[in-house]
């Protein structure tokens, strides 16, 4: 199939002129425009086959998962989502698996409301690079650096859920033995992730100080909040919305902990905001359906960015020696 051919089939029913996409695809570029006193927020994600998706992985939830990583950033942004281009490299043209893919990603990018608005294809190794563009209110998007010493420390949804989807479709450790409803609902979180886009755009609304997507794990992704605000954070473990099921089959706390703050593919958002916030994010939590947990405190710019607290104090200081350890080593939790 000719290159003009395969765009056309399974790629022009995906773009769609709207008041920011003023060109979409087939002409040698897009064009495309924020509202008036709007910015454009852009971000950008490259999945490579067996580096961040497994091979095996089926064309429709490789699309659905590739929007979302993508989109996860601008809802850590508190962006409205409005467009998106997909350079495709592929070994060679298949159209079962192309229909599969584009009936995937057409069905993630009207969830989303995102217009597929140009792209590029080649022939190669499977991969894919998305660009996401978005739209915020000038001078208004959620920053890493807006912490400030005081405010509360939160996070969305559950932790580990993912990470035990991704060990069940891989060499899952043998004590992770969950029941059905609990195996159903880690794959799902791995295979099928969510961008957080309406809770974002509501976070930033509710006046939230700093904020960022915790695709690659809690614990290392506060770090950068805590960097990028010059503070340091406080994390009570005991608060922590461990994935329960994991909470269960885990040989003791510490590895389910270990887990939920390593794992990464969770697609959560890490957030501060000031304690007058709270009455508010309880409404953003019910309006958006999302539990939201307060797990911490902003404290001034100290030696370590991260201090771990827990009633079991020797469970705290066995936690906060791994972190210390290093991602590689606390990632063998096998
Ligand atoms: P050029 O040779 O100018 O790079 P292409 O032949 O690559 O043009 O693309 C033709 C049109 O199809 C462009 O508008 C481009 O944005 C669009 N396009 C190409 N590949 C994709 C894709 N994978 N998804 C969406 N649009 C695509
Ligand atoms: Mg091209």
């Amino acid at each position: 199939m000719h290159e003009f051919e395969l765009i056309r089939r399974y790629f022009s029913s995906l773009s769609q002129e709207t008041s920011f996409v003023l060109l979409g695809q087939g002409d040698d570029s897009a064009v495309f425009a924020p509202a008036p006193e709007h910015v454009c927020v852009v971000s950008t994600d490259t999945l490579v086959s067996g580096v961040h998706f497994l091979p095996n992985l089926a064309p429709d939830k490789l699309a659905h998962r590739a929007l979302a990583v993508n989109l996860s950033d601008l809802a850590a942004m508190g962006a409205d989502a409005r467009a998106f281009t997909l350079a495709l490299t592929l070994p060679k043209t298949e159209p079962a698996w192309l229909a599969t893919f584009s009936a995937g990603l057409a069905r993630a990018a009207q969830a989303s409301a995102v217009s597929l608005m140009g792209g590029d294809t080649t022939r190669g190794p499977l991969s894919l690079t998305l660009t996401v563009f978005g739209e915020l209110p000038a001078g208004s998007g959620l920053l890493r650096s807006g912490a400030h010493v005081g405010d509360d420390v939160w996070v969305s949804g559950q932790l580990g859920a993912a990470w035990c989807g991704l060990q069940l479709c891989t060499a899952a450790p043998a004590w992770l033995a969950l029941d059905q409803v609990a195996r159903r609902e880690a794959l799902r979180a791995f295979d099928l992730p969510v961008a957080r886009l309406a809770l974002g755009k509501a976070l930033r609304l509710a006046g939230v100080s700093a904020a960022l997507d915790i695709s690659d794990g809690l614990a290392g992704d506060a770090r950068h909040i805590a960097r990028a605000s010059r503070v340091s954070l406080s994390i009570d473990l005991d608060a922590l919305p461990v994935f329960t099921p994991l909470l269960a089959a885990a040989p003791d706390r510490a590895t389910a902990l270990r887990c939920a703050l390593a794992g990464g593919d969770d697609y959560e958002l890490l957030f501060t905001a000031p304690e007058r916030c709270r009455s508010t994010l309880s409404e953003v939590s019910k309006q958006c359906d999302v539990p939201l947990h307060c797990i911490g405190k902003v404290h001034p710019q100290a030696e370590k960015l991260i201090t771990y607290s827990a009633n079991d104090e020797a469970l705290a200081e066995r936690i906060q020696s791994d972190v210390l350890g290093g991602f590689d080593h606390f990632s063998g939790v096998s």
